[in-house]
């Protein structure tokens, strides 16, 4: 998979994708990254990309005409084309889903936007306008960051292991994953779970079970109306419902 990015700030990607996962999985080949520096298709002595908004108002905006003429030349410089993503809080909510979907893409481009945002002319260039949540971050840069990382994880073989990215939260069944401990047994007085010192792995794949689903139900009883659940689950759920709601008299 070749993933890009364009941004004014080029040199902020590499301390991260060149470290641990991300920086093993491209070594291996898993993924290629090229960063792009929007400034490269500018043409006066300042290499501006930016100019004030028609209209009046604070701030700047990010000029048209380098954005065109850099994806224009970027998507040329590959046999396949790009999917070519910008970031913006106006565009759809970030999600698993989305991740799933952008590990299967060939080629990526990222544009990431900088200042008041973006003049609106260059969103006619963008296959897909992704938002990282309703909140104002000062650029596009950690946004694509974040999303290269959750679509990288997702690449066979950038784990290492196949099936760690499996039973995460929100993947494949729609639920939160169950919770997890680690040595000692006992902290503090703290206790692990019996059954996950039992050996007995039917039983340890029931109380996963059941954890997930009464994390999801805590957390995040929305994600439990698309979630894929069995009639087993859907028992255990109205047994939680009935105990809260007793709990509650
Ligand atoms: N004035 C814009 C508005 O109110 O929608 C915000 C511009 S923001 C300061 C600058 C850039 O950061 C945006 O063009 C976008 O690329 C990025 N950005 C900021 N918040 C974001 C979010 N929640 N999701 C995705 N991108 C974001």
């Amino acid at each position: 998979m070749r993933l890009e990015t364009l941004s004014v700030f080029p040199e902020v990607f590499s301390p991260y994708l060149n470290a641990s996962i991300m920086g093993r999985a491209q070594k291996a080949n898993i993924f290629e990254f090229y960063t792009h520096d929007l400034r490269d298709w500018t043409h006066d002595r300042h290499r501006t990309v930016d100019d004030a908004p028609f209209g009046g108002g604070q701030g700047m905006l990010m000029k048209p005409a380098p954005i065109f003429e850099a994806v224009r030349e970027i998507s040329n410089q590959a046999d396949v084309k790009p999917y070519v993503v910008f970031f913006s809080p106006v565009g759809r909510s970030y999600s698993q889903v989305i991740a799933q979907e952008f590990a299967q893409k060939e080629r990526i481009l990222f544009v990431c936007g900088r200042y008041e945002g973006m003049d609106e002319r260059v969103y006619e260039l963008a296959d897909d306008v992704i938002s990282m949540g309703d909140y104002v971050l000062t650029g596009g840069e950690l946004p694509a960051l974040t999303v290269i990382d959750s679509v990288v994880r997702l690449l066979p073989g950038a784990l290492g292991d196949e099936m760690s990215s499996q039973d995460e939260s929100f993947s494949d069944d729609g639920l939160l994953e169950y919770a997890q401990y680690t040595r000692p047994a006992n902290f503090e007085g703290r206790e692990v779970p019996s059954v996950l010192l039992s050996g007995d792995h039917g039983a340890v794949a029931v109380w996963r079970r059941h954890s997930a689903l009464a994390r999801t139900y805590a957390w995040r009883p929305d994600l439990l109306e698309n979630a894929q659940l069995t009639d087993e689950d859907r028992a255990y759920l109205a047994a939680l419902n009935q105990q809260s709601g007793d709990e509650d008299e």
